[in-house]
C-alpha cells in the first residue's frame, strides 16, 4: 500500500520510535519516576511532570482494545474494505497504538496481537498489527 502521508521521522519526540520501527523494532517511552509509559511518546511524563524518561524495548506482543471496519472509500490510497485496530501493549495499559488490517476480519476484544512492520521505502515502516499466528 502506498499512503500519501508519511511519519516524520525527524520529529524529536516521535523520530526514535519511527527509527526503532525501520529497523523492526518496537519502542514506547516509559517515566522512571513515575513508572507510567508516555503515550504519544514525549521526554516529559503528563503523568508525574518528570523528565526522566527513556525508550524501552517492547516484545511485540499486545490486546486487541477496539477496532472498527470502514467500507466507505474516501481516499484512493485507501481501499476499503480496511480494519482500524487499537492494540494495548502487554508490557504496559498505557501505551495503545494504532493498526491497518485489510478486509473485514472476525476479530474478538481482548484476542492476542503481534506486530509486523509495513515498510514503506528504504528508510520509513510502520508499525501494524496482526491476529496472533495470522499471516500478514
Ligand atoms: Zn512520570
Amino acid at each position: 500500500m502506498s499512503y500519501s502521508i508519511q511519519p516524520n521521522t525527524e520529529d524529536r519526540e516521535t523520530g526514535p520510535f519511527f527509527a526503532a520501527a525501520a529497523e523492526g523494532r518496537l519502542v514506547f517511552r516509559v517515566c522512571n519516576d513515575c513508572g507510567h509509559a508516555t503515550q504519544p511518546p514525549t521526554e516529559h511524563c503528563p503523568w508525574c511532570g518528570g523528565w526522566n524518561t527513556e525508550w524501552r524495548q517492547a516484545q511485540g506482543r499486545g490486546r486487541l482494545h477496539t477496532w472498527t471496519t470502514v467500507t466507505h472509500q474516501i481516499h484512493p490510497d485507501y481501499p476499503t474494505p480496511f480494519t482500524l485496530v487499537v492494540v494495548e501493549l502487554d508490557e504496559t495499559p498505557d501505551v495503545r497504538l494504532m493498526g491497518r488490517l485489510d478486509g473485514a476480519p472476525v476479530l474478538t476484544a481482548g484476542q492476542p496481537m503481534e506486530v509486523w512492520f509495513e515498510k514503506l521505502n528504504d528508510d520509513v515502516a510502520l508499525p501494524q498489527w496482526r491476529p496472533l499466528g495470522r499471516p500478514v
